[in-house]
């Protein structure tokens, strides 16, 4: 039999990080079995169900690459897949549990009359787990149908998953403890039951269950900060996955290829905002500079930086160096423009230096009379410079980095002097002799 899996998102906020990964495994269990991937909206709570929501939850998943099989916008033979839709569906199977004799009407509403026995599910993560039915007062027999003649979470769950086919439902820790009840309803319905895989709890690095305000909670924030999609995916799917190697960074593809749900932890997950930021690293570490280039561009051209020609070179510099898209405009403002600010502890170290003014002084005649400008010229230049001084060429490097571009981290110095071209490195750093001054008032 063909596996069936699906993501059942309540559309009452945004996409969250919980849900995405849910969807994710899903999706990763799914193709890797060469099943298919079913998107139901479970939008029966009219109140809180909003539009917005929805398409937050399409976008979302469009965005991280999970698509569907079957689902709103692309039909399938299961249909509607908004349980909204689905009303007489519902009727017919509640009536069922009603010829059975297995409903009772209580004040309006209906009640599913449990069968009095221990029941035991056979969790492919959390193992077994039993919940005991012989003793009524800890497991009163549950609401099926409102008063108002709406269907609770359990039955429309149930129904839609029987209706389905679906083979394996995977979904977080926080509804283990609902499967014994869609275990009596799917034996009162003379069902099949799916196999169940509930995925540990995210928690915060200290410990504290994760909020919808925590960092990095909501999907739709994660484009505009500059991450990529896959890298979101590959950090999701560590969030409870493990290849039970030391690899931790994997595309796509060779997540489909690995993922089981035999390597699903059974400990809580830790969301780390920050390790999420260094696999986004490792995935524009790989990225080729024209698709390096061409994501960082828009980043760069919001912040309203000029964009020149040489953009590409630019963006080039600061590949390896950067976590985020969104860190681009900052590590190149320097290299786009002569109105950078310069770090005033970094100032500070090179003015403890006291033969940085002199060496950079004679640093800037030096530029000025290279004849043909190129960052091995520089370096050259640089080197005798020092020398001259008695000076190791060390010493000035430092102080050139500030003087071109205000601060003590960034691309190698090569790439800076190349980008910069003569002109523009003379001047700096005769500004910059200009500001170590000590009556130049400080920075
Ligand atoms: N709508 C439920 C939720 O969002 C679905 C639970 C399930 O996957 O069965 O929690």
């Amino acid at each position: 039999m063909s596996v069936r899996t699906r993501f059942a998102p309540s559309p009452t906020g945004y996409l969250h990080v919980g849900g995405a990964r849910t969807a994710l495994f899903n999706w990763l269990f799914a193709r890797n079995l060469g099943g298919t991937f079913i998107l139901r909206v479970e939008d029966t709570d009219e109140a809180r169900n909003t539009d917005e929501a929805k398409q937050a939850i399409f976008d979302g998943m469009a965005w991280l690459g999970l698509d569907w099989d079957e689902g709103p916008g692309k039909g399938g033979d299961y249909g509607p897949y908004f349980q909204s839709e689905r009303k007489s569906i519902y009727d017919t199977w509640f009536q069922k549990l009603v010829d059975a004799g297995r409903v009772y009407e209580d004040g309006g509403a209906w009640r599913f009359r449990f069968e009095r026995k221990p029941v035991t599910m056979n969790d492919l993560v959390c193992g077994e787990v039993t919940i005991d039915y012989r003793d009524e007062s800890n497991t009163p027999d549950m609401v099926v149908k409102r008063s108002d003649g709406s269907y609770v979470f359990h039955f429309v769950n149930v129904v839609d998953d029987l209706e389905m086919k679906i083979t394996h439902v995977i979904r977080g820790e926080d509804h283990l403890m609902n499967t014994p009840k869609h275990l009596q309803l799917i034996e009162a319905f003379g069902g099949t039951a799916p196999q169940y895989a509930h995925i540990p709890l995210i928690l915060n690095p200290d410990g504290s269950k994760m909020s919808k305000r925590d960092a990095g909670a909501a999907v739709g924030d994660y484009p505009r900060q500059g991450f990529l999609p896959g890298a979101v995916v590959n950090f999701i799917a560590l969030l409870g996955w493990s290849s039970k190697t030391d690899e931790e960074i994997f595309t796509m593809d060779q997540l489909v290829a690995r993922f089981s749900l035999e390597n699903v932890n059974r400990a809580p997950a830790r969301f780390d905002f920050e390790k999420c930021k260094w696999v986004n690293q490792q995935h524009l570490i790989p990225m080729t500079v024209e698709d390096f280039v061409a994501a960082a561009k828009p980043f760069v051209e919001a912040t309203g930086l000029p964009v020149p020609e040489n953009f590409g070179a630019v963006a080039a510099a600061v590949k390896d160096k950067v976590r985020l898209l969104e860190e681009v405009p900052a590590a190149v403002d320097f290299l786009l423009c002569d109105a950078f600010t310069y770090d005033p502890e970094t100032v500070e170290k090179v003015r403890g230096n006291a033969s940085a003014k002199e060496l950079l002084a004679s640093l800037a005649a030096a530029f000025n009379a290279i004849p043909e400008w190129s960052a091995d010229a520089a370096k050259s230049t640089l080197g005798d410079v020092a020398k001259s001084a008695g000076a190791k060429p060390g010493q000035l490097m430092f102080p050139l980095r500030v003087a071109l571009s205000g601060r003590a981290h960034g691309p190698d110095l090569g790439d800076i002097l190349n980008l910069l071209g003569k002109e523009r490195c003379t001047a700096r750093v005769m500004k910059f002799v200009v500001i170590l001054q000590p009556c130049s008032g400080g920075l």
